[in-house]
């Protein structure tokens, strides 16, 4: 590439407006920082070539390790030091497109993860024409000017008012002549046309969407996920039941944690029914069968297989069809052993396998009162409940936070 499109992503702030000690571009977002989603919007948009991203001063690795590192993110990246402003910033990540090469840049907000990604290119070719551009709507409510007091001054001509977003797209030298000027000058503008407009630069306004919203508030965070919830359907859940017989001589493992117990389950596998139940539950939600099509118990290769790997290969095919593992629910129906003292290991085995928090995977223990096989200890029950999330393929499975 000789002079990729670079978005320059400026996401140093440390807002707290939402009431959380994380900077709003770090809350989750349909399990990913919003940040993390903004940086695979632009790994869609194909007008981006290349991007970087202002980290705050220090966060670097921090930044990087919670948005880059564990997702699959292909275009050349570079995160750079960022500054008190967003103009600072923004200059940082200008410097470093410039050494990478870049002629045209395309500034977008950390917190704007619902752009289309088609907009990038739009406001590139406005750019390309006019040497700036900004994605923007045409103002809907009428908008009233206030005095001192909080008295209304005056009302605007609203045909003439226009809400600006971003992508904003210019070319890189003028930007980058602004953006100097304005440090000597000491100038602030809000936004990056502002300073071209500053410069007595023409800018070029191109429609944005509703859709593209900026996240500031809890509101906004809770109108994004719905945003998100919306445009995949509706919660998508599957259940999951299987039963093993126990026998002298095996092993009892039960969510991948080897229980020490004179009689362990029967199976092909390593008949760990707890894993079994879930894997079952999350093929259901995803309309993908049942593991007994997935992994034949006539299939070699599965004779003894350890159920924890067999779950990654569920998740894996779930990944495959744009899903991932939200939540899940399972009880051990169970006479003996006592499971409790096992269970934070089993959550904690199941959770890593399924790309969850430890909070999102819940398992229960429960004898059935000397009742029925349960009860009488020949075998060992367990049902699952799991809803699957769309994730775009772009986002393999997290491991845990801690
Ligand atoms: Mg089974």
């Amino acid at each position: 590439m000789a002079s990729p499109v670079t978005a320059l992503v400026p996401a140093a702030g440390s807002g707290t407006r939402m009431g959380s000690e994380l900077p709003k571009q770090m809350l989750d977002l349909g399990g990913a920082p919003v940040l993390a989603r903004t940086l695979e919007l632009l790994e869609r948009a194909e007008a981006v070539e290349a991007v970087v991203v202002a980290a705050p001063p220090g966060g670097e690795a921090d930044l990087t390790a919670r948005c880059i590192e564990p997702f699959n993110l292909s275009k050349p990246l570079r995160v750079v030091a960022g500054g008190a402003r967003r103009q600072d910033s923004v200059a940082a990540a200008a410097g470093a497109a410039l050494d990478m090469g870049a002629e045209y840049v395309l500034v977008h907000d950390a917190v704007r993860p619902l752009a289309p990604p088609e907009l990038f290119g739009a406001v590139l070719a406005a750019a390309r024409r006019s040497g700036a551009a900004v994605a923007a709507l045409p103002a809907v409510d009428t908008i009233k000017q206030a005095g001192g007091s909080g008295q209304v001054e005056r009302t605007l001509e609203r045909e003439r008012l226009w809400q600006v977003q971003t992508p904003q797209g210019f070319a890189l030298a003028p930007l980058l002549e602004a953006l100097e000027r304005a440090g000597r000058e000491g100038f602030t503008a809000t936004d990056e046309a502002g300073l071209i407009e500053w410069m007595g630069g023409t800018v070029e306004l191109v429609e944005g969407a509703r859709q593209n919203l900026k996240i500031t508030t809890p509101e906004d965070l809770r109108l994004a996920r719905g945003w998100l919830a919306g445009a995949y359907g509706p919660v998508r859940v599957g259940q999951g039941l299987d039963v093993h017989r126990l026998v002298e001589g095996r092993p009892l493992i039960l969510g991948g944690v080897r229980i020490a117990h004179p009689r362990g389950l029967l199976g092909h596998s390593d008949a760990d029914v707890l894993t079994h139940a879930v894997m079952d539950a999350l093929l259901g939600a995803a309309g993908l069968g049942d593991i007994g099509m997935m992994f034949p118990d006539s299939e070699p290769a599965y004779a003894g297989a350890d159920s924890l790997d067999l779950l990654s290969e569920v998740v894996a095919r779930l990944a495959a069809e744009g899903l991932r593992p939200a939540q899940v629910s399972a009880t051990l129906a169970a006479q003996e052993p006592r499971l409790m003292p096992h269970i934070p290991a089993m959550r904690q085995n199941l959770a890593q396998r399924l790309g969850l928090d430890r909070g999102m995977v819940n398992v229960a223990a429960t004898t059935t009162e000397g009742l029925g096989f349960t009860g009488r200890g020949e075998g060992i029950c367990a049902l699952a409940t799991a809803t699957v999330a769309p994730a775009p393929t772009s986002f393999p499975a997290r491991g845990p936070r801690s």
